[in-house]
């Protein structure tokens, strides 16, 4: 693979509800997971937004049930997508969030920031999360990272990838590859298990995260990797199985108490907080116990539900992903029996029942747990971003990647039918060239719909984009056009219609329709993010000095209890000392409008003060 890029480069898995960053290490020939600082190897996939300050991973995360309708999440499920999308309306209900229709359809989050109201776009709630992987890896490197990998489901279509770039360029990053997930985990399956294996292996990926679900068949062999095909639903997950269980016991609470908690945004963000922890209970134990203390009108939710319950609720979704499988299988013309290895891979893949399903499907084949369902994706990524990359040494070099169109691409002829260039699963970069003729008594111009989807009729299928294409005679005749359909390695896709006659070109890349953030307005949300960045650093540092101030006031009471060294201070002193006391306390209970350096400044002078006469350093 062509080492182009200077500088580190890292891999970023970002999550529907976690992410997870990694980069490689020339030393031990592996991907290093990134530990935030938490310490945790994944952060939560949240954004909140308080009357101070913007908060994004843990810290969003712990205060989502204080704080729900400003605290977002799920911004994977609102990315590239459209307002009145089924999708988002259904989604929407359950949201404690507000989400509105913002220009050309494009949904828009709604926040109380820092006493406004404030909107933001997913890609700007995406770059937000990137930024804070981004940063994650800086403190580990100690360096400036701007190169970086970026996984997404393979089953996002076109608008999804190139919304998932743009926050990857809202948030600062080179953005080297948008590498689909279950590729990703196949690499880092590949390159920890099977490594320079030289027969073909053939590899069933199965991911399922927290809100998407995504099936791969890849071919290993020499350390190629070859997908075979690819197959998913970018809307199932962990979080519909929650949702399940949230509407379960919101009918129950319901009818026992009689209260409606459906529309009560912080009880049913408490409620699914605790079913997402009692379904993961659920994956060791059959029975899990959900208890919330005083969730509406000072009511507690008290009950239990089992294993068999969970499963139940879920069978329909469940069976939909062997169902994926299995469509998998149809497109890549491979039978169940030459699959060698079932690589499992996204934290929903825990789920017992799932896997049983699974492996009774592939008859009883051991399913690969032995890399890590969350770390995978970020592991794989991390290992590309550094073959591309001139700052790592060894072989990670040495493997090639082809990978394929999730769906079919084309045009619309005539009435409402949508006529293939690209068909899914063709292996990418690819450039097609397709002849297509005008309609007799035609302008003297063609529409040129591009549309992706498997359907025939083009109206239910996912409209790209269009444009005309000029300059035919118009004299009644029929005239051929050609088509070009180009897609490169980030899955994205550039159409290019041509009149051959006169020479007359009219080009698409799909990544500038309407509808799309403009070059423009992602320059604007950088500067955005930019500014964000800065007010987020400035309050961590008002932050520190506060603490520091608070501690030192701390240490000064200590020391003035301590018999030994007050018994030396003069009346005077102690005056002094006490009186710098309540000042300090002022100054920390009135922060509201102060900078840090209030706080540095009096911290410095408390310590002139107080250092020499009570001996703290
Ligand atoms: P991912 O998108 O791969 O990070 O997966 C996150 C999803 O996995 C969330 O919906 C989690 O609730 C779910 N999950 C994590 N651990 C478990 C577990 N032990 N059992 C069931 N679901 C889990």
């Amino acid at each position: 693979m062509a080492k182009n890029y200077e500088g580190p480069a890292i891999g970023i898995d970002l999550g529907t509800t976690y992410s997870c960053v990694a980069v490689w290490n020339d030393q031990n020939n592996r991907a290093e997971i990134i530990h935030n600082d938490q310490g945790n190897n994944t952060t939560p996939s949240f954004v909140a937004f308080t009357d101070s300050q913007r908060l994004v991973g843990d810290s969003a995360h712990n205060q989502a049930a204080s704080n729900p309708a400003n605290t977002i999440f799920d911004a994977k499920r609102l990315i590239g997508r459209k307002y009145s999308d089924s999708v988002i309306q259904n989604d929407m209900q359950l949201w404690p969030f507000k989400v509105v229709a913002g220009n050309d359809d494009n949904p828009v989050v709604v926040v109380h920031f820092k006493n406004e109201e404030k909107c933001f776009v997913a890609e700007e709630i995406s770059s937000m999360i990137l930024m804070k992987m981004r940063e994650i890896a800086e403190k580990f490197l100690e360096s400036e990272v701007t190169n970086a990998v970026i996984t997404v489901p393979a089953y996002f279509n076109d608008s999804q990838r190139k919304a998932t770039k743009d926050a990857g360029a809202i948030a600062g990053l080179n953005v080297i590859r948008i590498l689909n997930e279950p590729t990703a985990a196949a690499l880092a399956y590949g390159l920890q298990k099977r490594a320079n294996c030289v027969e073909e292996r053939n590899i069933l990926v199965f991911d399922l995260g927290g809100g998407t679900f995504d099936v791969s068949l890849l071919t290993v062999k020499n350390n190629a990797f070859d997908v075979k095909a690819t197959a998913g639903d970018t809307h199932l997950g962990g979080e519909d199985f929650d949702n399940r269980m949230v509407n379960h016991f919101v009918k129950e609470f319901k009818r026992k108490n009689k209260i409606d908690i459906s529309e009560n945004p912080k009880a049913l963000r408490r409620m699914r907080t605790s079913c997402e922890r009692a379904k993961r209970t659920l994956s060791f134990d059959t029975m899990a116990s959900v208890e919330i203390d005083a969730i509406s009108q000072g009511k507690d939710f008290r009950s239990s539900i089992s294993r068999a319950k969970f499963e139940q609720l879920n069978m329909d979704l469940f069976a939909k992903c062997i169902t994926t499988v299995e469509s998998c299988l149809i497109d890549a013309v491979m039978e169940k029996s030459s699959v060698h290895d079932v690589v499992l891979v996204g934290g929903s893949s825990r789920i017992p029942k799932v896997q049983q399903l699974l492996q009774d499907f592939f008859n009883g084949i051991d399913l690969c747990m032995s890399i890590n369902p969350d770390e995978a994706v970020a592991y794989g990524a991390a290992a590309l971003a550094a073959s591309y990359s001139k700052g790592f040494k060894n072989d990670i070099q040495n493997f090639v990647l082809r990978e394929v169109t999730p769906l079919s691409l084309g045009i619309l002829t005539n009435e409402d039918t949508m006529s293939v260039v690209i068909p899914r699963n063709t292996a990418i970069p690819t450039r097609k060239k397709k002849v297509y003729f005008t309609r007799k008594h035609s302008k003297p111009s063609a529409l040129i719909k591009i549309y992706e989807g498997e359907r025939t009729r083009a109206s239910d299928n996912n409209l790209l984009g269009l444009f005309t294409i000029r300059g035919f005679p118009g004299d009644g005749r029929s005239f051929p056009f050609n088509v070009y359909f180009e897609v490169d390695d980030d899955g994205i896709l550039t159409v290019c219609a041509e009149e051959e006659t006169t020479g007359n070109k009219n080009e698409i890349t799909i990544t500038n329709d309407k509808g799309r953030l403009s070059t423009e307005q992602i320059m604007k949300m950088v500067e955005a993010a930019e500014k964000y960045k800065a007010e987020d650093k400035m309050y961590q540092k008002k932050v520190t000095a506060m603490n520091a101030l608070e501690d030192y006031v701390d240490e000064i009471m200590n020391a003035l209890e301590d018999s030994d060294a007050s018994v030396n201070l003069c009346r005077l002193d102690k005056k002094k000392i006490n009186l710098a006391i309540r000042d300090a306390r002022n100054l920390l209970d009135n922060s509201q409008q102060k900078e840090a350096e209030s706080f540095e400044d009096y911290l410095k002078k408390l310590e002139c003060m107080v250092g020499p006469v009570l001996k703290i350093d």
